[in-house]
């Protein structure tokens, strides 16, 4: 199923990147004016890939290449066994049973007709198997999710596939170090600073939002964004929390939405919303729209992501864009993103979480430093710019 997508243009950013960034891009696009591209993976909402997707495609649309991007056609039975695979990659010790192949494997060969292109990016696994019916193009693998410690049941059932790949892209070296052994690229993700999830907001509009959700404003908030999954730990959070408020009164704000390639959502919505039981300071938020996300994340005094595993954890980029003080822990792609104690804090346990928490609101103006250098870490490394550019290295070493 083809994606629409929203038209964007590359020079609304030399605002932001200067002029300079702008013409390297263009620069480079001069010999690959044309080249067919395709995306493919498995949702076109909820999520980092298709959060990244909405604007990577339009702008390479922008620059001259025949960008596309499609998603897999598939059934719920499908989702449920890719969020096993998904969960069994992350090092979750949990069954693949041959049904669970089969369903897989199924669902993989009727979406293999991807149609004519030159390069075929085909994002995380859900959607690997398709290579096996490959005619014509480089095949390239981006992984988007934190393969460090996985279950090696699950990386021997899809490695004779990820590795008729011509290349793979990973965020981080250790991902890449047991499930793929040819090219590697190591490119990390990045948002889009004039989406409707990171433009500037103005304060009236900020308050609206919070309004309509009746937050009080006057009030510390402390805000984790992520869907509504075990990796994310939001039981965590909440611990965390209850230490906090102890010492200083403030409200927690837990905001997640149900991508439709997550069936687990639901179920641990539930389980979250019985284990805040009906404290009054731990609000949760579900569904909100990019600017609400917006606004919340602007209206924190604090960020956290707490995940067990994180690829990447485009909430830690997004928050630290606007200047926020992010509290996260220590795993996956998240310290490529922060540097501890000098643009965010990286936390080992709950407990640090908490102690970090309560030293950044009784410290404001070393939450303002931190904010400040948060966001010039994602000026410099982690904005579509950068992302587009390394797309363009690759792509030109792929032809
Ligand atoms: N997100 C959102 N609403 C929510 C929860 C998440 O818009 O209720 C967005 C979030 O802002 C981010 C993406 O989904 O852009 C999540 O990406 P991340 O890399 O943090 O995690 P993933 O979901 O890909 O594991």
């Amino acid at each position: 199923m083809r994606v629409n997508v929203a038209r964007k243009s590359i020079d609304e950013y030399k605002n932001i990147v200067g002029n300079e960034k702008i013409s390297e891009i263009k620069e480079k696009t001069k010999g690959m004016k044309g080249l067919k591209v395709l995306h493919f993976n498995s949702t076109s909402f909820g999520g980092g890939v298709a959060e990244m997707l909405h604007s990577l495609v339009p702008l390479m649309k922008d620059i001259g290449i025949d960008a596309e991007w499609k998603v897999m056609d598939a059934e719920d039975d499908f989702f449920e066994v890719t969020k096993t695979i998904h969960n069994g990659l992350q090092g979750m010790e949990v069954d693949l049973t041959e049904k669970m192949k089969k369903i897989y494997l199924e669902t993989n060969k009727k979406n293999s007709d991807l149609g004519d292109y030159d390069i075929f990016i085909i994002h995380d696994p859900q959607p690997v198997a398709v290579i096996k019916f490959k005619e014509r193009g480089k095949w390239v693998w981006r992984c988007h999710i934190d393969t460090s410690k996985s279950n090696r049941k699950f990386v021997e059932f899809l490695k004779p596939y990820i590795s008729e790949y011509d290349a793979s892209i990973f965020t981080i070296k250790e991902f890449g170090n047991n499930i793929y052994d040819g090219k590697r690229f190591y490119i990390a993700p990045s948002i889009d600073p004039l989406s409707e999830k990171n433009r500037n907001l103005k304060e009236k509009d900020i308050e609206n939002v919070l309004s309509k959700y009746k937050i009080d404003m006057d009030i510390p908030i402390i805000t984790q964004v992520s869907r509504f999954d075990p990796w994310k730990d939001p039981m965590g959070v909440i611990e965390a929390y209850r230490y906090v408020k102890k010492k200083i009164p403030s409200q927690l704000i837990l905001i997640g939405s149900m991508a439709n390639d997550d069936p687990e959502g639901l179920y641990y919505y539930k389980k979250i919303k019985k284990y805040a039981k009906n404290e009054r300071d731990i609000i949760l938020l579900t569904n909100l729209d990019d600017i609400e996300v917006n606004a919340f994340q602007r209206a924190s005094d604090i960020v956290v992501q707490k995940s067990l595993r994180e690829g990447f954890g485009l909430t830690v980029t997004e928050a630290m864009w606007k200047e926020k003080p992010v509290v996260a822990t220590k795993v996956g792609g998240i310290p490529l993103q922060i540097e501890d104690g000098k643009n965010g804090f990286l936390v080992n346990d709950t407990r640090e979480c908490a102690e970090k928490i309560i030293y950044l609101l009784k410290n404001k103006e070393k939450a303002e430093e931190i904010g400040e250098k948060a966001r010039k870490t994602v000026k410099d490394k982690f904005l579509i710019t950068r992302h587009i550019l390394d797309y363009l290295r690759l792509m030109e070493e792929l032809m």
